[in-house]
């Protein structure tokens, strides 16, 4: 049988390369290649700037409002296709059908349709100076990139093109090459909502489509979701154009799990921290403080959970509830911290091994995994794993553990549990991180600006303030009378 092969998405059509070259994509469950997709040649490149450059021209003269009705018209595409964009999410990272039915295309329509909203909200000021005044205008960049990751493919694509489009910028954007088509039907559904062809282009490829990106002297603002190391490559390479940039960034975030807390729903937050997209999600709290006292109590009640809750398999069938890592190369990375684990003196209190289970038995599967007997040094607490594997500490006072909870170069969230409302929210307010949550986890709605402190990112998604990110001010001085000269 023959693969389908996908060329790369430029001014509105799918556009072959000239030198025929392309990669390969594999079905993390299955281990089973599903197509291929053309790479961004030099041509593809070339016609990716020129192709933005008019769709910027277009689209930045349109009124906001109309920008605004387009976009309306893609989210209401997106919610129509769920299913079949779901199904394309499954296939290419491996994740669970019961998650990306209702969360991948959801949570991406959903921020397309809060910066379509947003979009004829933007107003300059006015201010009399004098005789004189002046005024500002809110301008789009330009041309902007994005460049995502393999976890959530199509939602990235979504938080990255909804606020850059919203505010009148063409992007070009380049998927993960381990999930290179959600972004393509993404490109798809704006062609039919009327979004003009240069708008959105999608360019495949790895790291040196990437780069190319990143040097690129006529994009004006990248924003990355990726690793810390792959961030400071990005923004070095930025630097070479003065690009503004926004980094998206790996997390190692601290859940603290006070002793008054209800330690049920301490549970499921620890569980859908770690275990959730088997655990290849950014803000995962991987390292879970428990109070002394309720250590016994809290371990008990999660490994009868993890047990007797969790359906490892096909990501397909509906009932599965954890699903397999996105490559081998991953896989075995993962069992390699966990054997580091061991090694540095940590205990297993469940999990540990690869997995195959009889529905996906070439799947990339790893165990659910929590270690305990863990110290702040080993490497399994310090490094971000993204796998299922939970650290669980212990600690006895308030002060001691915020420090602990705070000794990283890391600061993508925190989530801390307890009834104390003043500690819940003394505590949250020393921790250094961008995302917190309070007797929650992982929620990240598209009113909420998110991103990281420290290393774990510059810049934020979401919320309001994500618009400021797509537009820059021009300040017009308008003089009302005789200009007074020297000369
Ligand atoms: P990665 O850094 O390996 O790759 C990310 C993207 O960068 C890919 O598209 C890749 O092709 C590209 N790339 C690689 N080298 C490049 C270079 N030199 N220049 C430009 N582009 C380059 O990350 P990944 O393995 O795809 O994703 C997992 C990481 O992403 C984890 O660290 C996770 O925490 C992070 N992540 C962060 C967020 C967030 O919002 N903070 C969300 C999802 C994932």
């Amino acid at each position: 049988m023959t693969l389908p092969i996908y060329q790369n998405f430029i001014h509105g059509r799918y556009l072959a390369n000239t030198t025929g070259e392309h990669f390969e994509v594999k079905n993390p469950a299955t281990d089973e290649v599903i197509y291929r997709v053309e790479i961004a040649d030099e041509s593809i490149q070339l016609a990716a700037i020129e192709s933005a450059k008019l769709g910027f021209d277009l689209w930045s003269s349109m009124s906001a409002i109309e920008r605004s009705r387009i976009l309306l018209k893609a989210v209401a595409i997106l919610r129509e296709r769920n299913d079949e964009l779901a199904t394309i999410e499954v296939l290419d990272t491996g994740k669970p059908w019961q998650e990306a039915q209702c969360v991948d295309v959801e949570t991406g329509a959903d921020v397309i349709e809060y910066f379509a909203g947003l979009a004829p909200t933007q107003v300059g000021q006015q201010q009399t100076v004098g005789a004189d005044f002046y005024y500002t205008r809110k301008e789009p960049l330009g041309i902007c990139a994005g460049i995502g990751a393999w976890n959530y493919p199509l939602q990235i694509a979504c938080w990255k093109s909804g606020p850059a489009l919203a505010a009148g910028n063409a992007l070009i954007f380049k998927p993960s090459e381990l999930t290179p088509l959600g972004a393509l039907k993404l490109a798809e559904v704006f062609c039919e909502a009327g979004v003009p062809a240069g708008v959105f282009n999608v360019v495949q490829g790895a790291a040196e489509v990437g780069q190319w990106l990143s040097h690129h002297p006529e994009i004006a603002k990248l924003s990355f979701t990726g690793e810390v190391g792959t961030g400071k490559k990005v923004v070095a390479s930025s630097a070479g154009s003065l690009k503004s940039v926004t980094m998206e960034l790996g997390g190692k975030s601290p859940l603290l799990v006070f002793e008054d807390a209800d330690i049920d729903q301490a549970v499921s937050a620890a569980m859908l921290g770690n275990f959730y997209t088997q655990g290849e999600i950014c803000t995962n709290c991987t390292r879970v403080y428990l109070h002394r006292n309720i250590y016994t109590e809290f371990t008990q009640k999660l490994l009868h959970r993890i047990q007797n809750n969790i359906v490892a398999g096909d990501p397909l069938d509906p009932k599965v509830n954890f699903g397999a890592l996105i490559s081998r190369e991953h896989q075995q990375l993962v069992l390699s911290y966990i054997d580091s684990g061991i090694e540095q003196g940590a205990s297993l209190l469940c999990g540990g091994k690869a997995m195959r289970p009889a529905s996906a038995a070439n799947g990339y599967f790893v165990e659910p995994t929590v270690f305990v007997d863990c110290q702040d040094d080993m490497r399994i607490v310090r490094e971000e794993i993204f796998g299922p594997v939970m650290s669980i500490l212990v600690f006895d006072d308030e002060r001691d553990v915020v420090q602990r909870a705070n000794d990283t170069h890391l600061g993508l969230a925190a989530g801390i549990f307890t009834k104390d409302i003043q500690r819940a929210h003394r505590v949250i307010h020393k921790m250094q991180a961008g995302i917190c949550w309070i007797n929650s986890y992982g929620n990240s709605p598209a009113e909420m600006p998110v991103g990281g402190y420290k290393q774990s990112g510059i810049g934020r998604e979401n919320g309001i303030e994500t618009l400021e990110h797509y537009t820059q001010t021009k300040s017009i001085y308008v003089g009302m009378t005789n200009i007074e000269s020297p000369f």
